[in-house]
């Protein structure tokens, strides 16, 4: 299960009917609903992609 960051709870949520796009850099990335407050979640980077540009590394 994706998850990602809610912009309006201000925290990572589980991404409600989440689904694979592509960019238009053609990078993977998940989209779906936040399951309390329904606003969207984008998040970058596909669930099979192990590596997310948007986590520090140290
Ligand atoms: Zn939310």
């Amino acid at each position: 299960m994706a998850n990602g960051y809610c912009v309006k709870c201000k925290t990572s949520r589980e991404i409600k009917d989440a689904k694979q796009i592509t960019m238009k850099n053609g990078r993977p990335a998940t989209q779906g609903l936040c399951p309390v407050c329904g606003t969207k979640i984008f998040k970058i980077g596909g669930s099979a992609s192990p590596t997310t540009p948007t986590t520090p590394a140290s």
